[in-house]
């Protein structure tokens, strides 16, 4: 155990001599407080070492005691509803233990050790097991089964193995490897959160992560296993849009990393979540949610960490063949964490001081997210979905962190400030947002949603994009320069807009919309539009088509309740027979 000690404390930097022994990214105890911190810079035998704890006190001379393991996360039954702080510290646990000023040093596991779960054995002595296989589960709540795998590096014959009630360290099985070791296997593992779990295979991404938000599913999806950013100016809706993809998303597991943003909106998460009521399960959402929480006003290299703890959760769910979605808010935070361990390292600045590695550390995240085939000896398949949010100081997307992030998303859902301004929320610009998924994703809603999903979808594009065109016309013109027809366009953009692209959060119904709903509204839309062009060919005049009563229906379409969708039904017949008895008058 190599033992050093201190000679310079830069805020959450110390400089510890005497550590010749130590590597890399090993975890360290500071002082008699044994605050825990990380070896993240060696030079000879002095080795720089970010502290995870308040460092105030600290000072030249004291011990630095290294543990020889890198820094790590639990991984086992009891993980999921946890809430952690950035290094895997159970936060209730914590204030516990401590009140409300978390003090330091204080040595907590992250999972509960006592507890006793039952788990339940799908493997028989004999049976020959490698890593990832999974050999029994814990019903860990009434939505997630808790598969327990073994452990990676372990391959062998099972000699011993039984269900019953267990803590995480009783063994519940043995395993007998080729050279005859015998190996005992618990519920407990334990990975290094820097490095990603093994996988066999990376595939592409073929079915969409639906969220219930008809923006992202109708116009920029997201594939299961992709990436994506949410960048937006302060005030445009970001962290609303995060929560309400943990909310809603259809992900197995949801691990959420509220990373350096203010104290109150981790608050809001936590007295939200357990409240709100998943609508396939009937439970509460927080029961297939794993938090995150480094606020502001915690440790900031704490706060570095906090993004790969998070990934290693969710890489571990996503072993057992879960779908992850994993949310971080915000990357910028953690950005400016990354920058000022930076700076006191005396590292040559970048762009804005943030370090010249800042992209290849965005990118190392980014890349554990996608859709996987397993390294176990089945065809066992998972998922991690990674939506960062991204608040470039002023909104500016030429900055740094937005630009890095940018080179390696394929789904950006750009959020306007006038938008906001405005009110339209959630405020996703349709004029600058992409997802590179769109195409490939176009089979399956053709498959599972409508056969014709792809060509409405196309035309709503399209409107809105001849919008912005006409828009144009209108400021040098007026609109009386605009034909019928391109004042229908202007108008069926309009209710696009607002009646479908704008989606109240905090509204029971609307704040989450079935794909089977988003098909019937968006149809209804565009056949209300189609059909009026038609009427108007035909020489029925623009404010007929505009007076139907159907119309304001469908304006009022995205209340419709998901168990009443016939209702839709009814108003696409009531919109044909209106239109077409306009149709016959002109006729006549
Ligand atoms: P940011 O994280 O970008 O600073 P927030 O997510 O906190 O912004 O959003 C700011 C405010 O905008 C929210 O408090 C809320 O009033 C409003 N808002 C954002 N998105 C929506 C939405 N989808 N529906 C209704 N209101 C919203």
């Amino acid at each position: 155990m190599t033992k050093g000690s201190i000679v310079k404390v830069s805020g959450p930097l110390i400089v510890a001599e005497g550590m010749g022994d130590v590597k890399m990214y090993d975890v360290v105890r500071v002082s008699s407080q044994k605050l825990i911190g990380e070896v993240i810079e060696l030079r000879g035998d002095k080795a720089s070492i970010q502290v995870y704890e308040e460092t105030s006190m600290l000072g030249p001379g004291e011990e630095v005691v290294s543990t020889g393991e890198p820094l790590s996360v639990e991984l086992g039954p009891g993980l999921i509803q946890g809430i952690f702080d950035g290094i895997q510290r159970p936060l209730n646990k914590l204030v516990e233990l401590s009140g409300d000023r978390i003090s330091r040093g204080i040595q907590i596991s992250a999972l509960d050790h006592s507890q006793k779960w039952t788990f339940n054995a799908i493997k028989a002595v004999g049976d020959r097991v490698s890593s990832g296989d999974i050999i029994g589960a814990v019903q860990e709540n009434e939505v997630v089964e808790h598969r327990i795998m073994i452990p990676n590096g372990i391959e062998g014959k099972i000699t011993a193995i039984s269900s019953g009630v267990y803590t995480i360290d009783e063994v519940i099985a043995k395993v007998v490897t080729e050279d005859g070791e015998e190996k005992s296997i618990t519920m407990l593992q334990k990975w290094p959160v820097r490095k990603g779990r093994p996988y066999k295979e990376k595939l592409p991404p073929n079915s969409p992560l639906i969220t219930g938000q008809r923006v992202i599913d109708t116009l920029f999806p997201i594939a299961k296993g992709g990436v994506a950013a949410v960048p937006g100016p302060f005030g445009s809706g970001k962290t609303v849009v995060q929560h309400q993809l943990a909310k809603w998303a259809d992900a197995d597991i949801i691990v959420y990393v509220g990373c350096g943003e203010r104290g109150n909106e981790m608050t809001d998460v936590l007295n939200e979540f357990p409240h709100l009521v998943d609508p396939k399960t009937g439970e509460s959402l927080m029961k297939r949610t794993v938090l995150i929480a480094n606020t502001s006003d915690m440790p900031v290299a704490a706060r570095e960490a906090s993004i790969y703890t998070g990934i290693t959760i969710a890489e571990y769910f996503r072993d057992m063949g879960y779908s992850v979605a994993i949310m971080a808010d915000s990357t910028s935070r953690w950005a400016e964490a990354l920058r000022e361990m930076s700076g006191r390292l005396e590292e040559m600045p970048g762009e804005e001081g943030y370090p010249a590695y800042l992209s290849s550390r965005l990118a190392e995240f980014y890349e554990r997210a996608g859709i996987v085939k397993l390294n176990s000896s089945y065809d066992r398949i998972g998922s991690i979905t990674a939506i960062g949010a991204v608040s470039p100081p002023g909104g500016d997307m030429s900055e740094p962190v937005a630009q890095a992030t940018l080179r390696i998303v394929k789904v950006y859902w750009g959020l306007s400030a006038s938008l906001a301004y405005k009110r339209h929320f959630p405020a996703i610009d349709w004029l600058v947002s992409y997802s590179l998924y769109a195409d490939r994703l176009e089979k399956w809603f053709n498959d599972n949603v409508g056969s014709d999903w792809a060509e409405y979808r196309g035309e709503a594009m399209r409107i809105l994009q001849d919008e912005a065109k006409l828009d144009e016309i209108v400021r040098l013109v007026g609109m009386d320069a605009l034909s019928p027809k391109d004042r229908l366009t202007m108008e069926a953009a309009k209710s696009l807009r607002e009646d479908y692209l704008h989606q109240n959060a905090f509204h029971d119904i609307d704040t989450y919309a079935s794909m089977k709903k988003q098909y019937k509204m968006l149809k209804l839309m565009i056949d209300y539009y189609r059909l009026g062009q038609e009427a108007l060919g035909r020489s029925v005049r623009l404010n007929d088509i505009l007076s139907i009563p159907a119309r304001d229906a469908i304006g009022r379409s995205k209340y419709i309740e998901e168990n009443n969708i016939e209702e839709f039904d009814r108003l696409s017949a009531e919109l044909r027979t209106q239109i077409a008895s306009l149709t016959a008058k002109e006729s006549f």
